[in-house]
């Protein structure tokens, strides 16, 4: 076997992000075609920070929403489901499909954020 440098987030993490998601898009709710979309891209060298593969960093989205937030990148970040650097995944609210905004923590809770101001 070749050892390899992981790249992308372990079958444990992908498991927890799929529970905090219930199972659906983030954005847009639907069950198909789910995957595992980085809120902070894996940049140069990025992998080499814990958190670029911990669940807070990480959203299960459908692949249409995938594709629409490289399309949309101004939205996304204003959404939460981008985090623009230097800001940290933990710091930016995330809105569901649900319309709310929450906070994520890397072991994989999904809160409501106390101090939305709408
Ligand atoms: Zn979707």
């Amino acid at each position: 076997m070749k050892a390899r440098r992981r790249t992308g987030p372990t079958d444990a993490v992908k498991a927890i992000v799929h529970d905090r998601d219930g199972g659906v898009c983030v954005r847009c709710g639907t069950r198909h075609h789910l995957t595992i979309h980085h809120r902070v891209n894996r940049g140069m060298g990025g992998a080499r920070e814990e958190w670029i593969n911990q669940a807070h960093n990480l959203l299960l989205v459908c692949t249409v929403c995938n594709g629409w937030f490289e399309d949309n990148p101004r939205k996304s970040y204003e959404r939460g489901w981008k985090v623009r650097r230097p800001e940290l995944p933990g710091e930016v609210l995330v809105l569901y499909a649900d319309g709310r905004e929450y906070r994520l923590t890397p072991d994989g809770v999904r809160s409501r954020s106390v101090a939305a101001t709408r």
